[in-house]
């Protein structure tokens, strides 16, 4: 535990996840209010308790829990906090949290077209589902009280208000104080590894995919006048415009680096992630295709590939 403003406490809890631990945040303003709860496990929950017993508090001290975005690791515990704290974040974490049964369906045909027009093999598309399906087992059971969305400024924690940093996740916020600059970052910016664009499926009926690298880039050059940035994950960011400007500049060279592996030839989203990640992409195929489908659209933004359909695949070739 470690107190990293004069009013903002960050608490590291574990998680069973890949990520490593999770940075929660307590700001002790005018309510006391909890940013991102960490999983849904029993450690978890004993080491959020000890936490908050060693600055004299409780759970059901807690006046308002907020979510930067819908990831289980990051909202595994609102149900801990329930009645009693006021539970805010974007509305589109809302049909996670309810486990809506219509939006999951529609999640998981929209995952099964893309993946298979894109190329995936029918047994890595198994393993990506089954990976699904045991993330869902994370979700707690618990209702927003209310939504949270861009401008909004917290009638709960006066200086405070809120930017939709989408990208890494599409319920993605971020809260920003003007008076010093601080940014609470949740994964939209982590000092030591780089926040996956994961692909996610529209929310709305008839809508687009969202281009999510795209439009992640957009919610990083928003923060680009920040001073500090209290993250999810890995420690707390002193320089964020240096580091924002560095991961950009990265995903230029990674769409430059995959523009060349495609060469002449016209390859799917799954072959050229396979090219690129030969040795982890059956560990982690979903975050590894998501990688790569991010850059083919990033360089087909930038006018230099385009695709082809064959027989319902897609298909990319250099123009
Ligand atoms: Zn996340």
């Amino acid at each position: 535990m470690n107190t990293i403003a004069k009013d903002i406490v960050q608490m590291t809890i574990p998680t069973p996840f890949l990520v490593g631990p999770i940075n929660t945040y307590l700001i002790r303003g005018e309510t006391l209010t909890l940013i991102d709860t960490g999983p849904k496990s029993e450690e978890a929950l004993h080491c959020l308790r000890d936490k908050l017993k060693e600055l004299g508090l409780n759970t059901t001290d807690i006046e308002v829990v907020v979510l930067t975005h819908h990831h289980p690791d990051h909202i595994g515990l609102v149900e801990e906090f329930y009645p009693q704290a006021k539970l805010y974040a974007h509305e589109k974490v809302s049909p996670w949290l309810k486990r809506e049964q219509v939006f999951l369906e529609n999640t998981q045909a929209f995952y099964k077209e893309l993946y298979s027009r894109h190329g995936v093999p029918k047994e890595i598309r198994n393993k990506i589902e089954e990976s699904t399906q045991g993330y869902l087992s994370y979700y707690p059971d618990r209702e927003l009280d209310d939504f949270l969305k861009e401008g909004d400024q917290l009638n709960f924690l006066s200086g405070w208000s809120v930017l939709e940093t989408p990208g890494h996740a599409q319920s993605h916020i971020s809260l920003y104080r003007e008076s010093d600059g601080v940014l609470i970052a949740g994964d939209h910016l982590i000092q030591h590894i780089s926040s996956n664009a994961i692909i996610e499926a529209p929310y709305g009926k008839g809508e687009e995919r969202p281009k999510t690298l795209l439009q992640y880039r957009e919610s990083l050059k928003k923060c680009l006048h920040i001073n500090t940035a209290f993250s999810g994950h890995g420690d707390v960011i002193t320089n964020p415009t240096e580091l924002i400007r560095k991961r950009l500049a990265e995903q230029d060279k990674k769409a430059y680096q995959f523009k060349q592996m495609i060469g002449s030839e016209e390859i799917s989203c799954f072959d050229l992630c396979m090219k690129k990640y030969s040795h982890i992409y059956e560990k982690q195929p979903s975050l590894t295709f998501s990688e790569t489908l991010g850059h083919l659209d990033l360089l087909e933004d930038y006018g230099e590939i385009e695709q082809v359909e064959v027989d319902g695949k897609i298909f990319y070739k250099s123009i």
